[in-house]
């Protein structure tokens, strides 16, 4: 059972082989089992779960199940859910159980999928490697010394493990296409305002966006049709009729799928900077693409180098803003001792945040003050603009961009925590999206060593349903997809 696809299962739940029950109990067995090694989830409520699940098998009884229906799924610990504690992984919000549901977690709920448990990340979304977890790093299923990526390294771990079959993630800046990559999976970033951040704890509001890790494309789809949507709790929601992300992917075309496809290859992306065995997998994806009808061609992002440090001024500077609101007041931890308030702000933020946050707030705080706004965040912001023009001067030419998801594969934990420089690379190929609001997956291309490589697509505004028909089209071609990690390969 564990080896389906997320199709496959639900295909055997309405096929009555498995109650949701029974495949619920399945994963929390296995999640028993592997969770003290991999520290996939945060928090689990098996009860709740089991719950849930036979809410499902009753709708299924009864005729009424949709697609999702009866599905267990991990939810990243960034989703409120309600009755559950959503810690975003911070000593901050350790106690703080959500009086409420995120639209995610709403649509997942009325589809009648099954909330496995919250799963590990970065603190608040900041890493690119899960290190910087209250609640400790998580590991990468295919070396259990190696990081699985981040920030939503729980929910790729989980996936990758055979822990659940699909789950939530957010990219602001990479977090679900780099972890995707790290741990040999498809995820998903969609267009900024296709999914609602409501009840998505903020962390740099203009870049955040929800989206799905699962191992196929096919499952991706599925799951971001039930994801995606208007949402006017969200000011940002895009206002656009509902998709049906799956729709591409039942059309054959013949021999030649992708004939006449024009994949653009950012010069920028294939210079120095990655690493030569990842190098490797993305050139013979790129053939295979080529077999299967595309053709590629030279493109040029000539702005891209500064994607890094344009979000390394505006992340923190909406970071430190959105933060501001953990205050010992309103939500989750406050210092046990004080002597007035000011003492008690100070107090709890300083034993409620880890390192890298206070880094991010002290860095917000900085570009966004007197006499440097103009200097840091304005300057950011205009080179953000220019980032995004050299897109959609990219898409005149081609209909989708590929590349390298990460610079590297999975590297060592401890490897780069203590030079956050370094970490911040992790994201060179991913962060200019963010920036112009695109939509990006990734999807397993190959190995290096015994660890999954991943190749990123990204796409012109609202593409979601293409660029998941090409990755569908390239997984039905190759197997990479399909392989699982021997140690935790058991049933
Ligand atoms: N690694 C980036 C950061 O640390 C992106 C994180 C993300 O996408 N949430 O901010």
């Amino acid at each position: 059972m564990i080896a389906r696809t997320l199709i496959e299962l639900a295909g055997a739940l309405k096929r009555r082989e498995i109650s949701s029950v029974e495949l619920t109990r399945l994963y929390l067995d296995r999640i028993e089992r592997h969770n003290p090694k991999l520290n996939a989830f945060i928090t689990l409520d098996p009860e709740r779960s089991l719950a849930q699940a036979k809410k499902a098998d009753a709708r299924i009884a009864a005729g009424e199940a949709g697609a999702l229906t009866g599905i267990p799924l991990a939810q990243k610990d960034i989703f409120c859910a309600r009755d559950w504690r959503t810690t975003c992984a911070s000593r901050m919000l350790s106690n703080f159980v959500s009086p409420y549901d995120s639209t995610v977690v709403e649509r997942f709920n009325a589809e009648g999928a099954v909330l496995l448990g919250k799963t590990n990340m970065d603190e608040f979304a900041m890493g690119s490697s899960n290190e910087t977890s209250h609640f400790g790093a998580a590991r990468n299923p295919w070396d259990t010394e190696r990081v699985p990526g981040g920030s939503s390294g729980g929910s790729a771990v989980a996936v990758a493990a055979s822990l659940a079959p699909a789950a939530t993630a957010t990219d602001t800046g990479g977090s679900i296409r780099q972890p995707s990559a790290l741990c040999g999976l498809t995820g998903v970033k969609p267009t900024y305002g296709v999914v609602s951040r409501y009840g998505m704890i903020a962390f740099a509001s203009s870049l955040d966006q929800g989206g799905p890790i699962a191992r196929t494309a096919e499952d991706c789809a599925l799951l971001l049709s039930a994801m995606a949507g208007f949402d006017e709790r969200d000011s940002t929601s895009l206002d656009r009729p509902k998709e049906d992300y799956s729709r591409e992917l039942s059309s054959e075309k013949g021999g030649k799928p992708l004939a006449g496809l024009r994949i653009g290859l950012p010069k920028e992306f294939f210079g120095e900077g990655c690493a030569q065995d990842v190098m490797d997998c993305v050139t013979e994806a790129l053939a295979v693409y080529r077999s299967l009808g595309a053709e590629t061609c030279e493109i040029s992002l000539p702005n891209m180098r500064l994607s890094v440090p344009v979000y390394y001024v505006i992340a923190p500077a909406e970071a430190s803003s959105n933060l501001s609101r953990f205050d010992g007041v309103r939500y989750g931890y406050r210092a046990p001792e004080y002597a007035d308030i000011d003492d008690m702000y100070v107090k709890t933020r300083a034993q409620g945040f880890g390192d890298e946050v206070k880094r991010r707030i002290l860095i917000g705080t900085y570009v966004l003050s007197h006499g440097y706004y103009d200097a840091y965040y304005l300057q950011a912001q205009r080179v953000r603009r220019l980032i995004a023009n050299d897109f959609s001067e990219a898409f005149a030419r081609c209909d989708l961009i590929a590349g390298p998801t990460s610079p590297t594969t999975a590297f060592r934990i401890g490897e780069k925590i203590a030079d956050p420089v370094r970490m911040y690379l992790s994201d060179i190929y991913t962060i200019a999206v963010n920036l112009a609001g695109l939509p990006g997956l990734s999807h397993s291309c190959g190995f290096s060593a015994g660890l999954p490589v991943g190749l990123q697509l990204i796409g012109d505004y609202f593409s979601e349903a293409r660029l998941l028909n090409v990755a569908h089209r390239f997984q039905k071609a190759t197997d990479w997809h399909l392989s699982r990690p021997a140690e935790f390969g058991d049933v």
